[in-house]
């Protein structure tokens, strides 16, 4: 491997127009500006890799695959169970790059989804024993089993939003699988995704992880439609999920979504106002710039609580502080781009605009002349929209949750209901009653009680609909979309 790299700078002048491929860097030809957001300075150029390099990756991929299938599961574990805890030895390093490219707070955000990312890799290294098959009782003169074996290259691209995480939920068990890996980061925030991807490689064969960097039009049509790719898991948005699904249909292989989402939170009555608050101030992902697709942007509160809720709600999101994301002292950093910050801005005019409604602005937009100050945005609530406003009914990938009071229990189920998304939901309430009625009616696949907490290892996570497709973050996940399932009948009679 290459010389240790020990500050953010050398982190991101090691990536330049390079690809890691074959645990090695791999110069690309071209480039893609990656910017700080919240300066506007550019940081540098990663690799704005051709179909062909794209292609050289999957070939090292494929060839690597055979070697590794052949080493015995719980050692493959092993080695990546090493590979997290390299990662978690860098963690700073990393994070102070996540920042940087991403403009969110290094104490809020970046510290913690590194930590969250390295235990995710430690989690799947610890179940390489588990992709156990089965025996079938078919016959008492025969053996009949079914074995788990990989599907070969897996093509993994990930956002730029959590891109640790979502690049650990889908690395991880694949490579304990006996795939062999080939990433396409995000353009927007590659850097820290390639060091722990190198952080990872020092435990790894060579060629069974690679991460390549391009635009989704090039690098990414170039990995989802090459023939040696055997299984795409995909997070990102809606648009370019259902192209990759096409593309995954076209060929026969199988395809794993993880799409938008326009989250519900139901507090009712008797919901413990204090904590139904505090869970829609970390449900939203404020300190995130409400940039989740789990974010509870749709807060349904019950009459009873409402005032109280919007009072304490707005007085607690006023305290956030909003600035560099480098600062220690910072709660909330920057957007990702100016073409998210003017899709924020076209629904909060769309809101403005609507009789009845009202915008809420919390906190203060930094004045620092150092900072890029169209980045930021301030947390937000919208009230008083009509049931259907594009507001209420679409992911907006902002600081901005719509709040709206509610006094039947069978409507606000069909409110929660009643976007084409299935990501997340909760409901806050201290009766059992309601909570086991509620869960069970609530069409998306993590539903949360009392509680808006994001994807933890061994908790199945998903949505339904227009969300997406398949699983991640378990032992299920692992097993249903990284493998597949061979059976085996012999016969000696
Ligand atoms: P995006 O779909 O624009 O890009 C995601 C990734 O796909 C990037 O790496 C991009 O380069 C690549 N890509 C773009 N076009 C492609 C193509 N034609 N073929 C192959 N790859 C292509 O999304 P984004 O703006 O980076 O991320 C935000 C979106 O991600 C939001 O909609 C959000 O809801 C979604 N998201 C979902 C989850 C989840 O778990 N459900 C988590 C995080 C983000």
């Amino acid at each position: 491997m290459t010389e240790p790299l020990f500050s953010p700078e050398d982190v991101i002048s090691a990536y330049q127009r390079v690809n890691l491929v074959g645990n090695a860097r791999v110069p690309s030809g071209a480039g893609i500006k990656v910017l700080n957001p919240a300066t506007g300075a550019v940081l540098g150029e990663a690799a704005a890799s051709t179909a062909a390099e794209t292609a050289d990756a999957v070939k090292q991929a494929k060839q690597a695959q055979i070697a590794w299938a052949q080493v015995p599961a719980r050692d493959r574990g092993k080695a990546v169970a090493a590979a997290a805890r390299a990662v978690a030895a860098q963690a700073e390093l990393i994070a102070q790059v996540l920042a940087r490219e991403t403009g969110k707070a290094i104490r809020t955000e970046c510290r913690g989804e590194v930590a969250v990312a390295a235990d995710i890799v430690e989690f799947y290294g610890g179940l390489g024993s588990e992709l156990k098959g089965q025996t079938v009782p078919y016959n008492p003169r025969m053996l009949t089993m079914t074995m788990r074996e990989p599907l070969g290259v897996v093509a993994a691209i990930v956002p730029w939003n959590v891109p640790l995480v979502l690049f650990a939920l889908k690395v991880a068990p694949a490579l304990v699988a006996g795939n062999a890996v080939v990433v396409k980061s995000s353009e927007e925030a590659p850097f820290a995704t390639y060091l722990m991807a190198e952080l990872m490689m020092q435990h790894l064969p060579a060629g069974v992880l690679n991460v390549v960097n391009g635009t989704g039009a090039e690098c990414g049509t170039a990995l989802t439609s090459h023939s040696d790719v055997a299984k795409i898991t995909f997070t990102g948005s809606e648009a370019v999920g259902e192209l990759i699904n096409k593309i995954g249909a076209g060929r026969i292989i199988p395809v794993s979504l993880e799409l938008g989402g326009k989250s519900a939170m139901i507090v009712c009555a008797d919901a413990d106002l204090d904590k139904a608050v505090a869970g829609a101030i970390s449900g939203m992902r404020f300190t995130r710039q409400g940039q989740s697709c789990t974010a509870a942007s749709r807060i349904y509160v019950h009459d009873a609580l409402y005032d109280a809720f919007m009072q304490r709600l707005g007085a607690a999101l006023d305290k956030l502080v909003i600035g560099d994301p480098l600062n220690e002292a910072t709660d909330v950093g920057t957007i990702i781009n100016a073409k998210q910050v003017a899709t924020i801005n076209r629904y909060i005019a769309q809101a403005e605009a609507t009789p009845g409604a009202r915008v809420h602005r919390f906190g203060r937009l930094p004045e620092d002349d150092t900072l890029s100050a169209d980045l930021f945005a301030q947390p937000t609530i919208l009230t008083g929209l009509p049931d259907d406003h594009p507001c209420v009914m679409e992911e907006i990938f902002g600081p901005v949750a719509v709040v709206q009071a509610w006094s039947d229990y069978e409507t606000v189920l069909r409110l929660a209901n009643s976007t084409h998304y299935g990501l997340a939901a909760s409901v806050w309430t201290r009766s059992l009653a309601t909570a086991l009625d509620s869960t069970a009616r609530l069409n998306a696949g993590y539903v949360q009680v009392n509680q808006n907490l994001t994807i933890q290892p061994n908790v199945s996570y998903g949505g339904f609909g227009r969300s997406g497709q398949g699983k991640e973050a378990s032992l299920e996940a692992m097993v249903e979309h990284f493998t597949r399932s061979k059976t085996i009948v012999m016969n000696f009679d």
